[in-house]
């Protein structure tokens, strides 16, 4: 028994502290998660805007066009009035049907001039949220601090590890998946919340190591 205490108290120690960093590092984990699903819905927020402007780019230049054949055909209709002869009265319905279309696709443009402004500004928002998203996964990383001091206690707890009996070393592994110890927190286990006798509290103080009645977790006394 002498000299046990001594390994169980600092291995008591060192995995309360490893429970606390890994939960740190568990949290930067997650943040770290949450950015990387923003940067991915703004990348597909910009794959939107850029094709919406795409699809619109080319309406535009397919209302060109009809523009363009609009104005030849007005073009044809004037020449042949000018040359006077024989169906001054279909030119002048080619000429009437053409300016009305021509005025028809002109205001069309126009409207979609504006509608282009309104999805450029799109376009650069989803850049600019996406450069801003970039930025945050960048420097959402886990603290290499955290994750040092993470290997550092798998290392110290080996070398506290060999100082233990088979035994005890069987039942610490047993435990450590859910957590070996349990801080005593008023009269209850901290970890399961059962009643601390007053007897077992006296001898916890006395430095004995006893172990939770329910979870059969190695009780640790907060010190002062
Ligand atoms: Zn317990």
């Amino acid at each position: 028994m002498q000299g046990l205490y001594e390994v169980i108290a600092p291995l008591a120690a060192l995995d309360l502290e490893q429970e606390r960093l890994e939960r740190t590092r568990d949290r930067a984990i997650l943040a770290r998660d949450q950015a990387i699903a923003g940067q991915r819905a703004l990348e597909e927020q910009l794959a939107r805007a850029t094709a919406a402007l795409e699809v619109h780019a080319e309406a535009q230049r397919a209302l060109r066009r009809q523009l363009d054949r609009a104005q030849r055909s007005i073009d044809a209709a004037r020449r042949a009035l000018d040359y006077g002869g024989g169906g001054a009265e279909a030119s002048i319905r080619q000429l009437d049907q053409n300016l009305a279309l021509l005025d028809e696709h002109e205001t069309h443009l126009l409207e979609g001039l504006e509608e282009e402004e309104r999805l450029q500004a799109e376009l650069a928002a989803a850049r600019r949220a996406l450069a801003e998203a970039t930025e945050a996964v960048a420097s959402a990383r886990v603290p290499s601090a955290v994750l040092d001091a993470i290997s550092a206690a798998d290392a110290q707890r080996q070398t506290l590890l060999g100082h233990l009996s088979r035994e005890y070393r069987e039942h610490y592994l047993h435990l450590r998946p859910k957590g070996a110890f349990a801080k005593v927190l008023g009269a209850a286990c901290g970890r399961c919340n059962s009643t601390i006798t007053p007897q077992l509290l006296n001898e916890l103080r006395k430095g004995e190591l006893k172990s939770c009645r329910s979870c059969h977790r190695w009780l640790v006394v907060a010190e002062g």
